[in-house]
């Protein structure tokens, strides 16, 4: 099993890279990709808690906003970790988060909910990229909602009343720094619907002229029909077709390795990066 894409609780999973790794390899899984939201900081832990054949893809997953605010997630795999444009621009990312929360909360607690951003702080890994998820678990913690999941599906969906958007690059830009960070990029779930607003087919143009590499087409959010849709465009555009859990621990009902890529696949999107970065023993 290839799954090209998972969080630890270096952002919003619940497993500790560790606890990742290990779960992949009692699983018998081939490759894996370490993918936190904005930052590489669950790399190190991986590497080092890597055992047996189980090849690591570590990356990371993006958040992007289009010229009209559609939130989109790059996938860059492979890249070197050290590339000072990346590390700049996943900083920059997290560093809007937090202003983004203190709005979000700010609203919540004019509607007279009961949160603070020391409850989300109080829900918050050490070191982690902030996000939506940390401030459902505060609101779990003050018993004012039963679960992340209640949460998306009303105060913390994109079409809330409370819902406030982070600064953010480009797909565009994200994919121009990947690639010149060696990697390849994957965009993640871009017909998952049931988030908010999607791209159109004809966006995927764009992305390639940018230099995308892959599409992302197994993944429970999204519809037989949404997947079909995507593997056309990935047939025309000569695109990497993926498939990947977005496995987020206890976080989210997504079971590791519940989608993979195909070898063929992965090997034709690994052989694009500029140099052979996967991790193994
Ligand atoms: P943010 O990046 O702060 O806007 O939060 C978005 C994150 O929330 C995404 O990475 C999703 O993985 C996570 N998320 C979305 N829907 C759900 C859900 N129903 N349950 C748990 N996590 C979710
Ligand atoms: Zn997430
Ligand atoms: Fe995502
Ligand atoms: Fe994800």
């Amino acid at each position: 099993m290839i799954d090209l894409h998972t969080h630890t609780n270096k952002s919003d999973g619940t497993d500790s890279p560790r606890e990742l790794i290990n779960k992949a390899i009692s699983l018998g899984m081939s490759v894996i990709g370490v993918t936190d939201h904005d930052t590489t900081s669950g790399w190190a832990q991986a590497i080092e808690s890597l055992r047996s054949n189980l090849t690591l893809a570590l990356g990371s997953e993006i958040s992007c906003l289009t010229k009209d605010g559609v939130s989109v997630h790059m996938l860059g795999l492979l890249f070197d970790g050290a590339h000072e444009e990346m590390q700049i621009m996943l900083e920059e990312t997290r560093d809007g988060r937090l202003p983004r929360m203190r709005k979000m909360i700010e609203k919540m607690q004019h509607a007279g909910i009961d949160i603070s951003m020391e409850d989300v702080h109080n829900a918050l890994p050490d070191g982690a990229t902030l996000g939506r998820p940390h401030l459902a678990d505060a609101l779990v913690n003050k018993g004012i909602i039963k679960s992340r999941d209640e949460a998306f599906q009303g105060m913390l969906n994109n079409d809330s009343e409370f819902y406030v958007s982070h600064a953010a690059p480009t797909p565009e830009d994200a994919i121009g720094v990947i690639r010149r960070a060696g990697g390849v990029a994957v965009i993640a779930h871009p017909f998952a619907s049931l988030r908010g607003k999607i791209l159109v087919p004809s966006d995927f143009h764009t992305l390639v002229d940018a230099g995308l590499h892959g599409i992302e087409v197994d993944h429970r959010d999204q519809n037989p029909d949404e997947r079909a849709m995507l593997r056309a465009i990935a047939h025309d555009l000569d695109l990497v077709i993926t498939g990947a859990s977005d496995y987020h621990g206890s976080g989210k009902l997504n079971s590791l390795g519940e989608y993979g890529t195909s070898p063929e696949q992965w090997e034709k999107l690994e052989a694009q990066s500029n140099s052979r970065r996967v991790v193994r023993l």
